[in-house]
């Protein structure tokens, strides 16, 4: 059993080689395939910046800036002995220097003589410092071009066991005097005993040889520590506040701000992120986009000013989704993503503290609270609640005990008992759907899973992470995830109807949030905290009683471990194999039905156009004909390859929906954008030049396509479905196989209003 495991396992990875090496191949030929026929949109250099009149003329007249900046501030600012200076300000101020000609230069030395200096304008200004008012007297701040959230540090082995704020209650804190942030933090700790030092390597001695018990830092200091080789400094806790550094420049110069603030914005996050990781030892997880000012107008601000702190409620008892920790502090995914838009808003939540999500949705009921975290959206709440844009889109799943089995039709199992959290929209849904099927409510997750485990209920229906977390967690071991329900489950923030400028306001930060960021936040939940280590100190007692029971305890642990990591990966594979293609590894289309649906409505919902291209491979019978069907299955990839490299957008899909037809939905973008996206494609595959010998058209395989825009704001859009959508693209791809293949047919929806023709353009 073990061998067998060992070697299927080899062989997977094997295999899994194989298939990295051969897809990077493939993106190889393609790239070189493409580039040289002009498409270069993956290739192309940051924009160059433009700059007024004003500008330029402030660059001619200042060839050079000054900006002083600490001289042990490493990695920000690294001095060599022969007084090289490299390290992260360092990096982005040559890109400003070639994205703009501004060359700034910094003068490392003692921070409060540069201070001084800069007040006196014996220097331009300071770099590496914080916007705080005080310096505002004499300087403009740039955008910031740096963001670290802000931890504690303690003595290697952490002696004192420090892991939350109160525990540094009554404990010494080191702090570089003259470093303005980290007094203003201190001032959050008014039980700890603040010592202001000299230098920050007097702070590192101190803290290393445990004469003071702490300090912040964001990453600097840490890495300063291991230079100077001491280092026994450890990570302790996070502490909610982030520090932002920007260049500050004497304030007679606004030229040479917006010069910068330029660069910065041209420069993007993508690429400062990359800057940062070269340079510092914290993991990227701790940087977070700089791009994150909500604007709002006066009513909103005055509003938000009015109400203070937005009461939240939240789900007691869904991790990883959310909860409320026995220390009375809400974690998990949406935690982590009210606390994003909170400080995106520049505002403050204050958590109204429930016992279940039932007693939750009627505290908001009754107006005792103003938002919800996350919920998903139904017509029954929809009474009393607006929501936002969807943050998250999870799957439905089915959870059996690990001896039973599943078909895949929810209706041969009426006559079994299903059970679900009591207040769970999905109840609603799937009591709608299926009026025969028989669900009891639990009051939380784990009493479901364990009664599905008992055998006092067959199924439990939940999100995925939410069921391999809480089994996980509760030590469940005999379930399993059995299949996908065909249904996702879109949790939105909820606020209260009376409140329309909180969620003005609250939709402006969603919308201010990249993909990528909840991606983020949801990966870290997901797959990092699974991997938490158990805590054993309460095993200590026992110890001296049997060394052999924590052995085998030791044992057993490990072996759970693993056979939690296969559950998971289990569950992984489980969802991919339900939506993937094959031959192609695009998704399928079964998968096409779902993600047309969920787009569709979302198109309705927020009034946004969908575009929609149906693809097919021109005299593809004649193909496999002369070069047999294993050469035609060889083109199916290559074309399947080529959609997945020009669908790398989150808003982009490529479906394999039949034989030789593709689908590809594209959603954020105009009818513009989308033809020539058609037009690329049909004309990559040609460039792909696959010799077609039986085929009318060319001497290579090529494509025909039909791309429909449809943009509905009309009543009667809602009465459509997305079938309709498909059907119409599939009539302009038969129309281009009519007019002579090889060439794209695009057409607008007329069904709804005379103008939604014009709005398609948008
Ligand atoms: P048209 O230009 O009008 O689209 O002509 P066509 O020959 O492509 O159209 P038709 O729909 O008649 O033929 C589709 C062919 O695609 C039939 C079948 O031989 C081939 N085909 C479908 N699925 C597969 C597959 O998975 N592998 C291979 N190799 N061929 C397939
Ligand atoms: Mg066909
Ligand atoms: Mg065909």
């Amino acid at each position: 059993m073990q061998n067998g495991l060992n070697s299927s396992l080899t062989r997977r990875i094997v295999m899994t080689v194989v298939h990295q090496l051969s897809d990077w191949l493939w993106r190889f030929l393609i790239v070189i395939t493409i580039v040289p026929v002009g498409w270069s949109a993956t290739a192309r250099a940051a924009p160059p910046v433009t700059l007024t009149a004003a500008e330029r003329a402030f660059i001619q007249a200042h060839p050079v800036l000054t900006l002083g900046t600490g001289d042990a501030w490493e990695p920000y600012v690294i001095v060599s002995p022969d007084g090289h200076i490299s390290g992260y300000d360092a990096d982005i101020l040559a890109q400003i220097k070639r994205l703009t000609g501004l060359d700034i230069r910094l003068l490392p030395g003692d921070w409060r003589l540069r201070q001084e200096q800069a007040q006196r304008r014996e220097i331009d200004g300071l770099s590496t410092g914080g916007i705080h008012a005080e310096r505002r007297v004499y300087l403009n701040f740039s955008d910031p071009y740096i963001r670290l959230n802000k931890f504690v540090l303690v003595t290697k082995g952490n002696p004192l066991n420090i892991r939350t704020r109160a525990d540094l209650d009554g404990r010494s804190i080191a702090i570089h005097r003259s470093n303005l942030s980290d007094e203003k933090v201190a001032q959050g700790f008014p039980r700890s005993h603040i010592v202001p030092l000299d230098s920050v390597d007097a702070v590192i001695e101190a803290v290393s040889s445990g004469r003071v018990d702490a300090t912040f830092d964001n990453g600097a200091m840490l890495y300063r520590a291991n230079r100077i080789g001491s280092p026994y400094l450890q990570f302790a806790l996070s502490i909610n506040e982030s520090l932002d550094l920007a260049f500050g420049i004497r304030n007679d110069w606004p030229e040479a701000i917006s010069i910068i603030n330029k660069a910065l914005t041209a420069l993007g996050d993508a690429e400062r992120q990359r800057i940062q990781a070269h340079w510092f030892l914290t993991p990227l997880d701790n940087t977070k986009s700089l791009t994150s000012r909500v604007s709002l107008n006066n009513d909103e601000t005055e509003f938000l000013d009015r109400l203070g702190a937005i009461r939240l409620c939240i789900d007691p008892n869904w991790m990883p989704i959310e909860a409320l920790l026995p220390d009375g502090s809400h974690q998990g995914i949406l935690h982590d993503l009210v606390a994003e838009l909170m400080q995106r808003l520049g505002r403050n939540t204050e958590l109204i503290r429930t016992t279940s999500w039932d007693e939750s949705l009627a505290t908001i009921r009754a107006g005792r609270c103003d938002m919800i975290s996350g919920a998903a959206i139904t017509p029954e709440r929809s009474e009393y609640l607006n929501f936002t844009r969807p943050l998250l889109t999870e799957p439905l799943v089915l959870a059996i005990r690990a001896d039973n089995t599943f078909d895949g039709s929810l209706n041969h199992y009426f006559n079994q008992t299903f059970i679900m959290v009591s207040g769970h929209a999905a109840i609603e849904l799937l009591r709608r759907k299926n009026p025969a099927m028989r669900i009891v409510e639990a009051p939380d997750v784990a009493t479901a899973i364990r009664a599905v485990a008992n055998g006092n209920a067959f199924g439990y229906i939940d999100l995925l992470p939410t069921i391999t977390w809480t089994a996980q967690h509760n030590n469940i071991l005999n379930i399993k995830i059995s299949g996908n329900l065909d249904e996702y489950y879109e949790l939105a923030i909820a606020v209260r109807k009376e409140l329309p400028l909180l969620l003005s306001t609250l939709s402006k930060a969603v919308a201010s949030l990249h993909p990528e960021d909840i991606e983020k936040i949801r990966d870290y939940w997901i797959s990092i905290r699974y991997e938490q280590p158990a805590d054993y100190r309460w095993l200590w007692p026992y110890l001296c009683g049997g060394i052999a029971l924590f052995v085998t305890m030791l044992l057993w642990t490990h072996r759970l471990t693993r056979l939690n990591e296969a559950l998971r990966a289990a569950n992984t594979r489980i969802t991919l194999l339900t939506i993937t293609d094959e031959l192609t590894g695009l998704f399928n289309r079964r998968h096409f039905h779902e993600v047309m649906e969920r787009e569709w409505r979302r198109a309705l919902r927020e009034q946004r156009p969908l575009h929609l291209l149906i693809i097919d491979i021109d005299y593809f019978k004649l193909y496999n004909d002369h070069y047999g069907h294993p050469a035609g299955d060889v083109v199916l990839k290559r074309v399947g390859h080529l959609l997945n490299f020009y669908t790398r957008r989150g808003s982009d899909f490529a479906f394999r929906i039949g034989g030789e037809e593709f689908a590809v939905l594209l959603t954020e973008t105009n009818q513009d954008a989308a033809l020539v996206f058609a037009e690329s494609l049909r004309n990559g595959t040609e460039q792909l030049a696959i010799p077609h010998i039986g085929s009318h058209v060319a001497p290579v395989v090529t494509l025909s396509l039909g791309l429909v825009c449809i943009f509905n704001d009309s009543p009667t859009a809602t009465l459509l479905n997305w079938e309709t959508v498909y059907h119409r693209a599939d009539e302009l791809l038969y129309q281009a196989k009519t007019e002579g293949r090889n060439r794209v047919i695009a057409g607008q929806w007329h069904a709804s209003t005379p103008h939604s023709a014009t709005e398609c353009h948008h």
